[in-house]
């Protein structure tokens, strides 16, 4: 698969277009509005350029030069793979998969979702194609981490999810693991009610977000506290994930707490947006 689309340009999207067009592949990103595509093609930038700075990469302009930024959905037509990446939402993305189905021709194209808890069968069964919809799950910064979680939902092709795995393996260099299609799926299903301890330990007081992210770091050598990687992934994302495993699992362990929610009424979104439980320049 040498045809790449993906679907919002964020944090994630951004990544897994990045390492899309680091492999060869000609990478088209679909944002929503002419201000998040020049926001997504200025991270892809910045990204790029600090590859380059490191040695990673030889040329950040020639891998840039693979990368195409576009605001109109029907850019994807020709691809056979798409990754939709835009915000967790189950609404927003359910009316995505039904464009796509519509949109995109290659009979045997790869209808791929970055969801972080989002059931996978949801988005399958809006389309003509349930069998070619798969989750593919990569991890933040995209560049760095090598975990990419598959998710098959009980009617996706056995075909689907070996060339969802050979591109993502052979063609990424990412390392797979297998998940059934439950909210959470391996990763978050564990990590988040972890980070939400932390918040709740945190906002009764018991200790400062420095110490308790010193202590995880030092104690037990995670390399950054989960207060710390809260405000990298998103607080917003954050909440939204821990509402999708509530929602499945009804366990109170998945429960937002109310400081989660208030910080993300304030705006308070974590290094996207400069502050969250730390601030950023
Ligand atoms: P983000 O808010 O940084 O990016 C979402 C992007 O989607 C925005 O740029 C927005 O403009 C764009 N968008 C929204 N609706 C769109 C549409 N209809 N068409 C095109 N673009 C649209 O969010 P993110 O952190 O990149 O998360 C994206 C997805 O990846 C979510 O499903 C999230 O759960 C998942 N995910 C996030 C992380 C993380 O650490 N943040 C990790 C793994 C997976």
């Amino acid at each position: 698969m040498k045809n790449v689309a993906v679907v919002g340009g964020g944090l994630m999207g951004s990544g897994i277009a990045e390492v899309s067009a680091r492999a060869g592949h000609d990478v088209i990103v679909v944002e929503s509005s002419d201000d998040a595509a020049k926001a997504a093609l200025g991270r892809l930038e910045k990204s790029l350029v600090r590859a380059e700075a490191k040695g990673k990469i030889a040329s950040a302009s020639d891998v840039l030069g693979l990368i195409r930024v576009e605001t109109d959905l029907g850019a994807v037509a020709d691809r056979e793979v798409v990754v939709e990446a835009i915000v967790e939402d189950e609404a927003a993305k359910v009316a995505l998969f039904k464009s796509l189905d519509a949109i995109v021709e290659a009979p045997d194209a790869i209808l791929a979702s970055n969801t972080s808890s989002i059931p996978i069968m949801k988005l399958g069964v809006v389309t003509t194609r349930p069998t070619q919809v798969i989750g593919i799950h990569f991890f933040n910064p995209v560049p760095v981490l090598q975990l990419v979680e598959l998710v098959p939902s009980l009617l996706t092709s056995e075909d689907t999810t070996a060339r969802s795995r050979a591109w993502v393996e052979g063609s990424l260099g990412k390392q797979a693991i297998d998940c059934q299609d439950r909210a959470g799926f391996v990763v978050n299903a564990l990590l988040i009610p972890f980070i939400l301890s932390a918040i709740r330990m945190f906002e009764s007081g018991f200790a400062s977000a420095e110490d308790i992210d010193r202590g995880l770091v030092l104690g037990a050598a995670h390399p950054q506290g989960p207060l710390a990687l809260a405000d990298l992934i998103g607080l917003d994302t954050t909440k939204a994930v821990a509402e999708s495993l509530y929602d499945e699992f009804k366990e109170p362990l998945y429960a937002a707490p109310p400081l989660l929610q208030r910080m993300v009424d304030a705006g308070l979104l974590g290094r996207k947006t400069g502050r969250g439980f730390y601030t950023y320049a």
